[in-house]
C-alpha cells in the first residue's frame, strides 16, 4: 500500500521518504480503573462472584467523581469493594505541574507510573458554565511537524487508554473547580492519534459512553496530520467524532517541508478519506491550516486552498503560529484578514481559531515535557 501511495508523490522527488513509525507495544504498566471498559470491568467482577451491576455502579461514581469516587458511598458489596481497591489503582497518573495563563487557560502536566510524562490543556468556553479539553495521545510524537514544539521533542510512547482517560479525569475536576462542566474533548494534544489507534479509540468510547464520561460521540474531535492507511481504519470504524485535518499547505510539496508524513501520503487521497468520513458519519470535517508568515499565507496560497476544498463542504479553522522556537513568526494581521477574506469570497467557510494559553505554552503547537 504504502509503495502505491508512494507513486503519486513525484513532487517530492529527491526528498528523504518519510519513514512511517512501526506499532509501538505499551509499555507493561498497572492498569488503572481508567484503563476499564464497562465489558471488561463487569467479566472481571463476575470471574470474582459478583454481579456485573457492581461494573456500572462503580464506574459511574468513578466518572461522575472525576477518578476519585467516594467508594463508601457506592453502591457495591464491601467484600468487591475491598478487592476492587487493593487490586485496582484508582488513578495511576499524578499531576506534577500545574499552570494557568492570564487568559484561564490552564495546562497540566502528568507523570504516569513509568515517568513519561505528558500535558493536557483546559480552556474555557465562551459559555460561563463551559470549557474544553485538549487530550494528548503520545507522550511527544513522531511527526516532526517543523513548527511544533512537540516534534522537536520526538517520541517516547504511545499512552494507554488509562493514560488518556485518567487526562480526561483531571481536567474534569480542575473545571468543576471553578464551576463549569468540561463539555467537549479535542484529542489534538501531544501525538498523533492514529498511531495510537487501538487505545484511542477504546478511550474515544469511554469518553462517549453512556456508563462512564457520558459525553456523547459529538463533543469529540479526534485531530490528525493524516496517515493514510491509520486514516482508512479510522475511517471504516465509522465512530461518529468530528475529523479535524491538519493541511497547513494548499499543495502537497510546501506539506512535505512543514509536516513530514506528507512525503508520503498525497492531500487529494487524504481528502478522499476525510469526504468519506464527513459522508459516513454527517460531521462536517475541520481543515486545520497553520498561518506562517511568508510560508503559506499569500493571497495564492488561500485562492489554492480555496480551490482545493470546493464542492466539498468541510470548515476551516485558521491559527496562528504560537512561538515554539522554530524559525516561523506568525502571519501578521492584514495577511489573516485578506487569507480568510479568499477562502470565504471563494465560498469557504473559515474562521480564525483565537490562540489560547500562549503565555503558559499551552496553545497550539507549544507542548512540550522538556524543562526549559
Ligand atoms: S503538530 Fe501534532 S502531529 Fe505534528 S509534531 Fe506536533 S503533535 Fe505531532
Amino acid at each position: 500500500m504504502a509503495d502505491h501511495y508512494r507513486s503519486h508523490r513525484p513532487d517530492c522527488e529527491g526528498q528523504p521518504l518519510y519513514i512511517l513509525p512501526q506499532p509501538v507495544n505499551d509499555p507493561p504498566s498497572m492498569p488503572s480503573l481508567a484503563d476499564y471498559s464497562l465489558e471488561e470491568l463487569s467479566a472481571l467482577f463476575v470471574q470474582w462472584g459478583h454481579l456485573p451491576i457492581h461494573a456500572k455502579r462503580l464506574l459511574r461514581a468513578y466518572y461522575d467523581q472525576a477518578g476519585r469516587p467516594a467508594l463508601d458511598q457506592v453502591s457495591i458489596a464491601h467484600r468487591l469493594r475491598d478487592r476492587a481497591v487493593a487490586e485496582i489503582p484508582l488513578l495511576a497518573t499524578r499531576v506534577v505541574t500545574r499552570s494557568v495563563s492570564a487568559d484561564g487557560t490552564l495546562k497540566l502536566l502528568l507523570a504516569c507510573p513509568d515517568g513519561a510524562q505528558v500535558e493536557s490543556v483546559l480552556m474555557p468556553d465562551y459559555r460561563p458554565d463551559r470549557s474544553a479539553g485538549c487530550l494528548s495521545t503520545q507522550a511527544g510524537c513522531a511527526m516532526a511537524c517543523d513548527f511544533c514544539a512537540t516534534g522537536v521533542q520526538g517520541f517516547t510512547r504511545n499512552l494507554t487508554t488509562g493514560d488518556i482517560i485518567e487526562q480526561y479525569l483531571a481536567l474534569k475536576a480542575e473545571s468543576a473547580a471553578v464551576g463549569r462542566i468540561l463539555r467537549t474533548i479535542v484529542l489534538m494534544g501531544m501525538g498523533e492519534p492514529l498511531l495510537n489507534l487501538a487505545n484511542v479509540t477504546k478511550a474515544i468510547r469511554l469518553l462517549a459512553g453512556d456508563h462512564t464520561a457520558h459525553l456523547g460521540w459529538r463533543q469529540i474531535t479526534l485531530s490528525t496530520v493524516g496517515l493514510l492507511p491509520q486514516l482508512q481504519q479510522f475511517v471504516d470504524l465509522k465512530l461518529n467524532v468530528q475529523l479535524a485535518l491538519s493541511l497547513h499547505a494548499p499543495d502537497d510539496q510546501l506539506r512535505a517541508q512543514l509536516v513530514p508524513p506528507a512525503r508520503r501520503f498525497a492531500i487529494a487521497d487524504l481528502l478522499a478519506l476525510a469526504q468519506l468520513h464527513q459522508e459516513n458519519t454527517g460531521r462536517t470535517t475541520v481543515i486545520q491550516y497553520c498561518l506562517l508568515a511568508s510560508v503559506n499565507d499569500s493571497p495564492t496560497q488561500a485562492l489554492a486552498l480555496a480551490q482545493l476544498l470546493a464542492g466539498r463542504r468541510m470548515h476551516v479553522n485558521l491559527l496562528t503560529y504560537n512561538p515554539t522556537g522554530r524559525p516561523y513568526q506568525s502571519s501578521p494581521p492584514k495577511a489573516i484578514d485578506a487569507f480568510l477574506g479568499t477562502l470565504r469570497s471563494n465560498g469557504i467557510v473559515a474562521h480564525l481559531r483565537r490562540s489560547r494559553g500562549q503565555d503558559i505554552a499551552a496553545a497550539c503547537g507549544q507542548l512540550r515535557t522538556i524543562e526549559g
